[in-house]
């Protein structure tokens, strides 16, 4: 685990210190993050790093978990989709199943924190307990990192009823705001450069990873690293390599693992494997939640990365490739954009011939493909790596844990 001094060599002194000083300010105040798994998907990743840099900072910050068994995870899998805009049927026994583990999930966990913080619709109704006493000095925030601009009215309505109760909510694009009557924060979300996913690593590892998924070192290589989930569009991913594939000989990678709390993967997965078929140059893999070297490898390894995603919340994926120095082709969808200038630091697309021909242009074009690349890189560094994100989270911590008289910056 690296140190954050460590992270000075890209961010410069001035923003360790800052981020030092702001921490500070904390004072012991205990930060308790709940969510709904320790892997697999976004959130998790996140907490992964932003916790242990926040304790090293001496902030007294938390993770734990709330339990659910699978038709729980169905339910809210419905309602992630459908918050996304995606048609779900809802039944009212659903909706009671999920305040029922709700309850069951607020007797079994302490919530100990100064600030708890709740991120996204799965643990929010752990909010009911503010009304008790004991609960009355505790600031909550609800953190949400999906794309709620299309969100169902009726599921909307159903988490508004909590999302009000929250003293703050916080979302990553000002495109996703609802009418609500809490303050509503901006924070987009962030990787970590130095992370085992994102750290530079020698060709002999990338080789040896290649090797390993035999894939060949020679051929040009398109690639997405995503859940097996059909908002991140698999299928399309397939038809795009196939269009591209007529003009360019290349090789497609398909790799992603599963989440406890998404129990649609191995569905398509499945699904994926089938529309493969015999492809030798189709490369689907099922990767285990620790991969973060090989993860690293495979985006090295690209030529194109795609991130054909139907919805996104924010897609880390993204700037993952991109500070790799990765030209990357992705959907003009959710908080895809904040990270992808068109034909600036990326290129943007709607459809799967659109996505094809711009795949064609960059495999047959690979000066133009790195100039995208570098771009896309200086606008992850000033943008979207782990240490704005701290700043970002201390200063929120700050404003809704304190008086505001007590601040001093
Ligand atoms: N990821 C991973 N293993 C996989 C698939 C994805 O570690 O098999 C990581 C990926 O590198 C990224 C995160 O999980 O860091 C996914 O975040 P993103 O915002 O792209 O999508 P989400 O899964 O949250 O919808």
């Amino acid at each position: 685990m690296n140190s954050i001094n460590d992270y000075a060599d890209i961010v410069g002194n001035e923003t360790i210190e800052e981020v030092q000083k702001l921490a500070s300010y904390l004072n012991g105040k205990i930060i308790q993050n709940i969510n709904s798994t320790a892997v697999g998907g976004g959130v998790a990743e996140i907490l992964n790093r932003m916790v242990p840099l926040l304790k090293e900072l001496g902030v007294d910050a938390r993770w734990d978990f709330i339990k659910g068994g699978e038709k729980f995870f169905e339910v809210t899998k419905k309602i992630h989709n459908s918050l996304h805009g995606i048609e779900e049927n809802i039944s009212e026994s659903e909706f009671k199943h999920f305040m029922d583990i709700t309850d069951e999930n607020l007797k079994e966990m302490n919530l100990y924190g100064d600030i708890i913080f709740i991120h996204d619709p799965q643990p929010i109704g752990l909010i009911k307990i503010k009304k008790e006493p004991g609960y009355k000095d505790k600031k909550f925030i609800w953190r949400c990192h999906i794309d709620l601009s299309s969100a169902n009215t009726k599921t909307f309505n159903f988490l508004k009823k909590f999302i009000e109760k929250y003293d703050y909510s916080v979302f990553s694009s000002p495109l996703f705001a609802k009418k609500l009557r809490i303050p509503q924060i901006l924070i987009s979300p962030s990787i970590d450069p130095l992370s085992d996913k994102n750290k530079e690593i020698p060709k002999e590892t990338i080789n040896e990873v290649l090797e390993r998924f035999k894939i060949d070192p020679e051929k040009k290589i398109i690639t997405q690293i995503s859940r097996f989930d059909r908002l991140k569009d698999p299928l399309g991913v397939i038809d795009v390599y196939r269009l591209a594939k007529k003009y360019v000989d290349c090789q497609l990678i398909l790799a992603g693992g599963g989440a406890t709390d998404d129990p649609e993967g191995i569905e398509v997965f499945n699904e994926v494997l089938a529309k493969a078929g015999d492809d030798k140059d189709i490369h689907v893999l099922n990767l285990p939640p620790t991969s973060n070297i090989e993860i690293n490898a495979l985006q090295r390894a690209s030529t194109v990365i795609l991130q054909k995603s139907i919805k996104e919340g924010f897609g880390l994926t993204v700037s993952e490739s991109l500070w790799k120095s990765k030209p990357v082709v992705a959907s003009a969808v959710g908080g895809i954009p904040l990270q992808i200038t068109h034909k600036y630091s990326g290129l943007l697309s709607r459809t799967i011939e659109g996505t094809a021909i711009y795949v064609k242009q960059l495999l047959q074009n690979p000066e133009y493909a790195k100039q995208l690349g570098k771009n896309g890189h200086n606008h992850v560094k000033h943008n979207f790596l782990i240490t704005r994100h701290l700043r970002d989270y201390i200063l929120l911590f700050l404003k809704t844990g304190f008086k505001e008289d007590t601040i001093f910056l």
